[in-house]
């Protein structure tokens, strides 16, 4: 089955934000739409519930199947944000928080709403990756009740180095989160390797539905439940409210079909990036990826374009739908504290585009933004510092 991403959009309009949202997977549509044509509370006990709640553990099975843990271990959530906060909720006991300076807003600020005086943030380093001697510095003054950091960032795709987190807070006797919402269906996760005590995702950042995700909490390590909704006790008491079950399904269909092509989308996703970026930094003078581009996400590339602002680039390629900063910030004002963080200036953040692209993307798709970027760029600066700036390198 093929994905159109053109039904809701015009046709001539390339998507390269799939960090943003990713499009939804055929697959996951027609799982969803038959339990969205059927009756029934997955916590209702005549047949139309019993079914329900089936679509939905076997949901939890699949979800379970990509991150290789036990299907008892995930609590199924409204999405990433919601997961983030339950887990920094669910651990943190009034000693300290402990977070990486590129987290993104769901934990910085879940962090600072709850630990205002009791959170550290850890600095990242150039290559975009949480600095492990600072880690390591601020774990050495204890009564850490939980470090969170990333498996990778949203706006740079940078990885970090998890097993090495995980050793470094467990030595100090602190439970470890991550975020990796932007992780989960693009690089293998096994649970059963990485040993991590919770872990948050987002159905719709690999082909699921927007609005639903999970929370795996460890069961080894044993923690009270510690809700942030209360009500009917939903989610083994985690998680109160009706469960969204046709969220759920599609949730699962997604994993399903992640986990499935997990190698082939990863080859296609960063053959695709590979050829946007080589191309942009071959034909724009000025221009230079951020992070590592190593240790980083198949589909995504930051890329600064000096002397060009973004949001001008943007609208002078309404053809091409990426983003500067990150779109889960949409509406904040001021340059990605991701990039600040890794000592752009600020006008190099402010001068820096995300491409993010994942299993739909063509070649075609490709094509046309090697064509349509560079032009912006020129334009852009042209209008800006006038006709002597040399585009073309
Ligand atoms: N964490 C990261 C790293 C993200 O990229 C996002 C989505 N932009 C979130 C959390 C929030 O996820 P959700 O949209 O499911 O609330």
């Amino acid at each position: 089955m093929e994905t159109d991403l053109t039904v809701n959009a015009p046709k001539d309009v390339t998507y390269l934000d799939y960090n943003a949202t990713a499009p939804l997977r055929p697959e996951v549509l027609a799982a969803m739409v038959p339990v969205l044509q059927t009756v029934g509370n997955a916590s209702s006990q005549h047949v139309y519930g019993l079914t329900a709640a089936n679509h939905v553990e076997t949901a939890r099975r699949r979800v379970a199947d990509l991150l290789g843990c036990s299907p008892g271990e995930l609590v199924f959530t409204a999405g990433a944000t919601e997961a983030n906060n339950l887990a920094l909720h669910a651990t943190y006991r009034g000693h300290r928080i402990v977070v990486g300076a590129s987290e993104h807003p769901a934990i910085l600020e879940t962090a600072n709403a709850r630990a205002t005086e009791n959170t550290t943030i850890v600095p990242i380093g150039r290559y975009g990756a949480i600095d492990l001697t600072a880690l390591s510095d601020t774990l050495a003054g204890g009564s850490v009740d939980v470090v969170s950091v990333m498996a990778a960032n949203n706006e740079t795709g940078v990885l970090s180095d998890l097993p090495v987190v995980i050793e470094l807070a467990h030595a100090a006797g602190a439970v470890v989160h991550t975020d990796a919402t932007q992780l989960v269906g693009k690089l293998p996760v096994d649970l059963t390797e990485l040993d991590v005590d919770l872990l948050s995702l987002s159905a719709h950042k690999f082909g699921g539905p927007q609005g639903v995700g999970a929370l795996f909490v460890r069961r080894s390590l044993r923690l009270a439940t510690r809700p942030l909704l209360y009500g009917g006790g939903h989610e083994r008491g985690w998680r109160a409210g009706t469960a969204n079950v046709a969220g759920i399904v599609g949730m699962g269909a997604a994993a399903l079909e992640a986990k499935s092509r997990i190698r082939t989308e990863t080859q296609h996703s960063q053959r695709l990036r590979d050829r946007l970026e080589q191309s942009l930094l071959n034909v724009i003078h000025g221009s230079r990826v951020n992070g590592s581009t190593e240790h980083r996400l198949p589909g995504v590339t930051s890329i600064t374009f000096a002397e060009a602002p973004a949001d001008a680039v943007l609208a002078a390629m309404p053809t091409v739908a990426a983003s500067d900063g990150s779109a889960c910030h949409s509406g904040a004002l001021g340059p990605s504290h991701v990039l600040l963080a890794m000592g752009l200036s600020r006008s190099e953040a402010e001068s820096t585009i995300r491409f993010s692209l994942g299993y739909a993307t063509t070649d075609a798709d490709i094509d046309h933004a090697i064509q349509a970027v560079p032009k912006a760029v020129e334009f852009v600066r042209t209008a800006l510092h006038g006709t002597s700036q040399r585009m073309l390198a």
